[in-house]
């Protein structure tokens, strides 16, 4: 119950009776069930899980929670809920909820309604050791797995039909999946910094880059690496260089109590100076966990002091349209005194 505890003081911060979570993804994290129905309700006294009869017997084995069946639409289940608890005020995660669900809510809700924004996302950007260990081995999987792609992958395939073996291998060594389309972008493609993989042939020549990423107990992996087929040509050796250099700079320089602004302006800072600013369009990396894409985020728009805890990718990329690009990510567990990378992968230019 510690996460729920933890829960319960940002409730107190906030003035508020109760955050009512129907964000499944924070279910999860908060209570441990699996299923995709319920809603937990979450006062100074209570933690209220209400699930229909088909998730009751998983809810009763997974969480610590109360469980309550409901029998009836199960906003209508909460507002008597909210009225037998006597609850004045109930925050709700307004950015996760549809517009229909907040009408709905708004109109049977005898309680006020409060906007909630990101609180248990907000805990959820510091990991615990049994969640590090499940990044961990994501991590590791999706190494096997690159590894593995070194050898197979030949010219004249697919980008897709690589993609698809990276999706089998990771399965096979126990990854539930991937955790977003894999990039498999080969030759001028490698300029896409989202290239999803297509049909595209991988020929003689080409720079590839795959970004790639998989589940393993819930967790995600994410990591990317850039090499080239055959040959790779003095200007995209350079872009190499330079990416590599950025990304080992925000490896040695990442640490707990600077911002993700700051994280951030150590890579574009180099990339910048080296004369590729204008070619590093996105941000230097981003939190993950149960989600692909969580907080903190590693860019200019990010204030907020790093902590200990957290999981970060760390993603450096220079894109030259029409030519190709290069992006190298690892994923950093920030520690007290400085960043530890999960991924034991070279990051030397390979060229096979
Ligand atoms: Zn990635
Ligand atoms: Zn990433």
């Amino acid at each position: 119950m510690t996460r729920i505890n933890q829960l319960r003081k940002i409730l107190k911060k906030q003035e508020v009776e109760a955050l009512l979570v129907t964000h499944l993804t924070n279910v999860k994290y908060l209570t441990g069930f699996t299923g995709t129905a319920g809603a937990l309700l979450v006062t100074q006294e209570d933690a209220i899980f209400v699930t229909d009869f088909r998730y009751t017997q998983q809810a009763k084995d997974q969480t610590s929670c109360v469980i309550r069946e409901n029998t009836q639409n199960i906003y209508y289940e909460i507002r008597d809920l909210l009225k037998e608890l006597r609850i004045s005020s109930v925050a709700i995660e307004a950015e996760k909820v549809n517009v229909t669900t907040f009408r709905l809510m708004e109109k049977i809700f005898t309680s006020e309604i409060i906007e909630s924004e990101g609180w248990v996302e907000e805990l959820r950007e510091i990991k615990d050791a049994q969640e590090i260990q499940a990044i961990t081995r994501a991590v590791e999987i999706i190494e096997d797995t690159y590894e593995h792609i070194l050898e197979f992958i030949q010219i004249g395939m697919t980008e897709q039909e690589v993609a698809d073996e990276i999706e089998r291998f990771a399965k096979s060594r126990g990854s539930s999946g991937m955790s977003f389309d894999t990039i498999v972008a080969s030759g001028n493609r490698s300029a896409l910094p989202h290239g999803v993989a297509s049909n595209k042939r991988i020929e003689d020549g080409d720079v590839v880059t795959i970004d790639m990423g998989c589940y393993y107990q819930g967790y995600t992996s994410d990591m990317t690496r850039t090499f080239a087929i055959g040959s790779i040509s003095d200007q995209m050796k350079e872009v190499y260089q330079i990416v590599l250099e950025a990304h080992q700079a925000v490896s040695a320089a990442a640490r707990p109590g600077m911002t993700g602004f700051e994280l951030d302006q150590v890579a574009r800072d180099y990339i910048v100076q080296a004369g590729y600013g204008d070619k590093f369009g996105h941000g230097t990396g981003h939190g993950i966990g149960l989600d692909i894409h969580e907080g903190p985020t590693i860019s200019r728009n990010n204030h907020e002091p790093l902590q200990e805890g957290m999981v970060i990718t760390n993603e450096p990329g220079i894109y030259l349209e029409g030519i190709g690009g290069v992006r190298i990510e690892d994923d950093l567990v920030l520690e007290a005194d400085g960043a530890r990378s999960l991924n034991r992968t070279s990051k030397d230019l390979l060229i096979i």
